[in-house]
């Protein structure tokens, strides 16, 4: 289950035209299941409440009516508060059913996820053989300690865990995610006029650096083309219209982004699709490939506008890359996604501007000014700790996420030369200031194709509007 959103963590202002201005179907539960499938004869129901909307109350009568033997929850540090909400709702209507938390947050804070109320078993990753198992032992012996990555309370509420075992798993032997499971059809993304979008994983782990992403330096592991090739085909067959690959960043190896081109193409696939990318590696060769199988948009991080600050982030690239790349993606027809984070460390106002002017002078088609906000598990926490710029404080939350909300929890942000309040207005004003440059809304103009397309662009221009205008007092003190 997926569980509501109404108490997502954020340090966004308001809506911006993000891949998050989107609704994403929670692939991780669906691989849950399509697996647990294969292992038994299970009834299986997936609920995502975000893209049903669903009330709590409307959440209290699917659990009352469908009554299941075991909830699973996927568990996001910016949507803990609604999990937790959704665990004690799952308790109420039945206190016997066990609910199971997995996901990015319970992999970091294992320990202090078991210990919360409501919270019968914490699973880490890769969850989906370690998720069976658990059923099994729930219909059978109830011999938790068998069960690889397992965390659990016995009898005497004392805490279990058991270490997750190298999985011999390939990305490929996983069953392919039954979309069917979700009303797929409601998914899209503000980034494209196609619906419905679906996603998929053709690679994992990622061998970059950056100082900001739990990914960094993790191992990184491929899909062949060819069950690539075979799953778009498949999401094809039931009405999705476009894909997007949401890998950590999809060309880590040349060689591999290649090889499902290349399938894409043999196999007459013939979706568009869209992944995340960096500007260190692409070529006009690989950019040929991409867009004649089908890629539309790319992703990218930039994150800053001098090498001075990028070599501080570990980005290991070059501005020069970024100028190049982007014109490689516009030469090859290909839509470009930038991000950029204000407020990194030892940023000045100057080095802002700079990424302002190379936001604009790359000329991608949507852009994102986020604010440096520093996530568990990655150096810049790290960094912030031993600097004792803030104290343990996501920690401190995972401990409690109900009772750090209404004492005021809020996520920081990077402060070392902004406060919170400036760089809101620092990336709101920049943001507004990018796509209402004439340059830019004549070029919109040109690029709508359709009706439907106009709708999407003049609903993120009013989205982008009142996001943002809160935010122009504030900056008039700063600039
Ligand atoms: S930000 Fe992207 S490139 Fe950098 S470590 Fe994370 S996944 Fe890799």
């Amino acid at each position: 289950m997926n569980p509501p959103a109404f108490n997502e963590l954020t340090t966004q202002v308001g809506k911006e035209i993000t891949e998050n201005s989107s609704f994403q179907p929670p692939l991780g539960l669906l691989y849950i299941a399509s697996y647990l499938r294969t292992q038994g004869d299970h009834e299986i129901r997936v609920i995502d409440s975000q893209v049903d909307r669903l009330s709590y109350e409307q959440l209290k009568a699917a659990i009352a009516d469908w009554r299941p033997d075991i909830v699973g929850l996927t568990a996001l540090t910016f949507t803990m508060v609604d999990v937790m909400m959704t665990a004690a709702l799952v308790k109420k209507i039945d206190p016997d059913c066990p609910v199971c938390l997995g996901g990015p947050h319970v992999d970091i804070y294992t320990q202090e996820t078991i210990r919360l109320k409501h919270v019968d078993f914490v699973i880490t990753k890769p969850g989906e053989s370690s998720f069976s198992i658990l059923v099994k032992q729930l219909e059978g012996s109830r011999r938790f300690d068998q069960v690889p990555g397992l965390s659990y309370k016995d009898e005497n509420q004392d805490v279990h865990s058991n270490p997750q075992t190298p999985t011999t798993l390939t990305l490929d032997d996983l069953p392919f995610p039954d979309r069917t499971l979700l009303p797929f059809q409601k998914y899209y993304s503000i980034m494209t006029a196609n619906r419905p979008v679906g996603t998929m994983v053709t690679a994992k782990g990622c061998p970059y650096m950056c100082v900001f992403c739990s990914e960094r330096g993790s191992k990184p592991t491929w899909r062949s083309g060819r069950s690539v090739a075979a799953e778009m085909l498949e999401a094809k067959s039931i009405g999705i219209k476009e894909m997007f690959f949401v890998d950590d960043t999809f060309y880590v190896k040349k060689q591999a982004s290649m090889e499902i081109s290349q399938a894409l193409i043999d196999l007459h696939v013939g979706m568009p699709w869209g992944a995340r990318a960096r500007v260190n590696n692409l070529d006009q060769g690989m950019l040929e490939k991409f867009r004649e199988s089908g890629c539309q948009r790319l992703h990218i991080g930039v994150e800053a506008g001098t090498d001075r600050v990028l070599k501080i982030l570990q980005k290991n690239i070059t501005t020069d890359q970024a100028r190049r790349a982007f014109k490689l993606c516009r030469d090859n027809g290909i839509n470009t996604m930038a991000y950029f984070i204000i407020g990194n460390p030892g940023e000045t106002l100057e080095d802002v501007q700079a990424t302002f002017r190379l936001a604009c002078e790359l000329e991608p088609t949507t852009v994102q000014f986020s604010r440096m906000t520093p996530m568990p598990a990655t150096e810049l926490y790290e960094m912030g700790l031993r600097s004792g710029l803030f104290p343990d404080y996501w920690r401190e939350f995972s401990r409690d996420p109900l009772g750090s909300i209404e004492r005021g929890f809020r996520p920081k942000m990077w402060t070392e030369n902004f406060s919170e309040e400036e760089l809101f207005a620092l990336a709101d004003h920049h943001t507004r200031k990018f796509y209402f440059r004439p340059k830019y809304m004549a070029r919109s103009v040109v690029a709508v194709r359709s009706f439907h397309d106009l709708k999407r662009k003049t609903r993120a221009a009013v989205d982008l509007f009142h996001g943002t205008r809160q935010s122009t007092t504030r900056l008039q003190k700063l600039i």
